[in-house]
């Protein structure tokens, strides 16, 4: 059980409920309309039903193996904006990590880094920046910086799949903790699960090439769990991300920005032609990037719609 992230505070919480029946396990991966759910006994198929609360892979739940009993409430949860109806999607839960995952094999996308970071902070858990790739890069320092101005207060790491540099350091910072991986697609996120993993768990674009059938394996979304006492939650549905949240959150990922932005004359101010406009002056000046205050309206915005 501990394997799979319970803890001190999952057993507390539980102990403290007592409406508790059935006993605790985690959803590792959800088909639709069934869930394989790992407990101490081992790992279950469960079939969902109309009465069945919502679940997401993460959640802890309570169960008598044979329906779902009750959703422990969740410490973190990842959703996003659905393409395809705009309304909310649960994606996972109970992460304490988001791994943004970015391959230095093409340029830094400081404003793709930024859009995670509030998307992780928004979820509740922790930004990490993991540059991948770095085989092919001689120099990482620049890349290191533009990802750590992008993410402020995030760590950045360097890794390589292909000749395994800095992978046991992130396993030892990924260890006791539930991971999500986002990124774009080819960023190196599957080859990077698999070196963790030291075993082939997701499928790689290389495999995706050369396997005629088509993809497997990525496209469900699933817990995994590494050896290092970290469980992954491989997320392919993040890969168009659109942001769910409020403004608020975009502006703690800009506090630099919004606290400026608190200086201009006027409270409604676009930051465009108004006098007296703290942003404005602060890009004149050079002391912050324009290409951030483009970034951060443009999130703004999105989440403005999106409240
Ligand atoms: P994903 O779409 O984010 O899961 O990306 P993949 O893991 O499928 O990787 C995309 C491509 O980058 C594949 O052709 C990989 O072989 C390659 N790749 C991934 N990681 C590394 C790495 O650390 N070094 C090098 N040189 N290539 C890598
Ligand atoms: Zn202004």
């Amino acid at each position: 059980m501990e394997a799979l992230g319970w803890d001190d505070r999952w057993e507390a919480l539980v102990d403290s409920e007592a409406s508790a029946t059935g006993e605790p396990a985690r959803v590792l991966r959800h088909d639709g309309r069934a869930v394989l759910i790992g407990r101490a006994a081992g790992t279950a198929h469960i079939h969902l039903r109309a009465t069945t609360p919502p679940v997401a892979v993460g959640d802890w739940v309570l169960t008598d193996g044979e329906s779902v009993q009750q959703v422990l409430p969740r410490r973190s949860v990842l959703q996003r904006r659905d393409p395809s109806t705009g309304y909310e999607q649960l994606i996972a839960s109970n992460i304490d990590l988001v791994a943004i995952v970015s391959g230095v094999d093409r340029p830094v996308n400081a404003g793709r880094i930024e859009r995670f970071v509030t998307l992780a902070r928004d979820a509740g858990a922790d930004p990490l920046v993991v540059l991948t790739k770095c085989d092919l890069a001689p120099e990482t320092g620049e890349l290191v910086a533009i990802a750590a101005q992008a993410a402020p207060g995030a760590d950045v790491v360097c890794v390589s799949a292909e000749d395994g540099s800095g992978i046991e350091a992130l396993r030892a910072m990924l260890s006791g903790s539930t991971v999500a991986f986002v990124g774009e697609s080819g960023a190196g996120k599957s080859s990077l699960l698999n070196a963790l993993a030291d075993r082939a768990i997701a499928a790689t674009g290389a495999v995706r090439t050369a396997d005629h059938k088509g993809r497997h394996t990525t496209s469900s979304r699933q817990l995994h769990q590494l050896p290092g006492g970290c469980c992954v939650i491989d997320t392919p549905g993040l890969r168009e991300v659109g942001l769910w949240t409020d403004t608020d959150t975009v502006d703690e990922s800009f506090d630099d920005i919004a606290e400026l932005a608190h200086q201009c004359r006027f409270r409604d101010c676009k930051h465009a032609t108004e006098p007296g406009c703290a942003v404005k002056e602060a890009m004149q000046a050079g002391t912050i990037d324009p290409r951030r205050v483009d970034n951060w309206e443009r999130l703004r915005q999105e989440a403005a719609s999106s409240e």
